[in-house]
């Protein structure tokens, strides 16, 4: 059975075309970018085309792009290059709804002696502006916020941000793992001076990201090594998935536009009609400021897990609101930042939708979700009819 595959903010099919541009380079074009003969030197010359065609999708010079291995390389490299370039300042800011690579990041700088600020989001999952700014101070060294939430796809005010920031001299680094290839981002408009990507989550394969490095941000290297990346990433190219990333890129811009409405539109009838359909039901987070492919969706009374598994009974993969810790299912902290009541954030699903995904793929999970969620719901010894 093929899947019906709406989890595609946890990762995304290679595209074919992006197959067929990285697969030349595990047979004939193998040669170490870095060799001194015509042979590996034509590599070299590959990749830094495929680094024009990541910079061309976010309106950067090529200059700026450094190839890392994931999303979570970047960010840990961005953090940290704002750390040890700017030794005296010892107070770091994020919001409450980062990815762990950010998160986690964050936490474990608190147990090194940084002051940590986790700014608050509202119900809707919108930054405390106010918090934020009162919080910002001379010795900010850096600020980490996210272009678009993993699980709600909710929207960070980047530009406002940026302007906050840059007039205040503190470093902005943004997480845009889930925002690349999903939102027209140009960062001749944004004054942000670092930004995650991963590969995976744009029709590249895994264990390729890319850190984009505004000119004359202070940078030193994460991973210290060989001279690659010119000094700010040690470690040969991982060129196949370099060149995949650039014609990924490539293959998300020529599709953006006219695939953002169609893929907006599933999005939106998807949500009216569950919503319609079955009771006690709603949408987590701002249905405005969001990503067009993302949905996550509240069916109280119900464990999320159980609606997984019955969803994967006709091929269906999604995503829930949970995270199974130490044998208890704990809601999201992203929801529980959020405020979701806790019936709500366990019974929560995540439909992550691609350029892929059909219009009958929807009919069918509009279908089949009010009898799960019936059946479900009268086994749950919350539920009250
Ligand atoms: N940041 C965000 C917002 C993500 O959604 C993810 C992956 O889900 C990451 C970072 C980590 O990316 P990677 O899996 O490439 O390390």
């Amino acid at each position: 059975m093929k899947p019906i595959y709406v989890d595609n903010n946890a990762t995304t099919r290679v595209a074919p075309e992006v197959v067929e541009a990285m697969l030349p380079y595990f047979s004939e074009y193998y040669g170490n970018p870095s060799s001194m003969h015509t042979f590996g030197g034509e590599v070299g010359r590959h990749i830094n085309e495929a680094r024009a065609r990541l910079a061309a999708l976010l309106g950067a010079s090529p200059e700026e792009i450094v190839f890392t291995s994931c999303g979570t390389e970047s960010d840990s490299t961005a953090v940290m290059a704002a750390l040890r370039s700017q030794p005296d300042k010892k107070h770091i800011i994020t919001s409450r709804v980062e990815h762990p690579a950010i998160k986690n990041l964050y936490e474990y700088l608190a147990k090194t002696g940084y002051r940590v600020t986790f700014v608050p989001v509202d119900g809707k999952g919108l930054l405390d502006m106010d918090f934020l700014v009162s919080s910002l101070s001379k010795d900010t060294a850096i600020a980490s916020f996210m272009w678009a939430n993993n699980e709600t796809g909710v929207i960070f005010p980047i530009d406002e941000l940026a302007g906050i920031l840059s007039e205040r001299g503190i470093v902005f680094h943004t997480d845009a793992v889930q925002a690349v290839g999903k939102v027209p981002i140009d960062m001749r408009k944004t004054r942000v001076d670092m930004l995650s990507l991963s590969g995976h989550k744009l029709h590249a394969p895994k264990g390729i990201g890319a850190l984009y490095v505004r000119k004359g941000t202070k940078f030193s290297p994460f991973l210290i090594g060989g001279h690659q990346e010119k000094g700010r990433r040690g470690g040969t190219e991982n060129t196949a998935s370099i060149i995949a990333l650039g014609r990924a890129s490539e293959f998300v811009a020529a599709h953006m536009e006219e695939e953002n409405s169609r893929i907006r539109a599933l999005r939106d009838r998807l949500e009216t009609e569950l919503t319609r359909q079955i009771s006690n039901t709603f949408i987590n987070g701002d249905r405005r400021q969001r990503l067009p492919n993302t949905s996550s969706i509240a069916f109280e009374f119900v464990e999320g897990e159980s609606i997984l598994l019955m969803l994967n009974e006709f091929g269906i993969c999604a995503s829930s609101g949970s995270a199974c810790t130490s044998g208890s299912l704990e809601p999201s902290h992203v929801l529980r930042s959020m405020g979701v009541p806790f019936t709500a954030a366990h019974g929560t699903i995540r439909f992550s939708l691609s350029i892929y995904n059909t219009e009958s793929e929807i009919d069918l999970i509009i279908e089949k979700m009010p009898a799960i969620i019936e059946r479900l719901r009268a086994m749950s010894p919350f539920w009250k009819k």
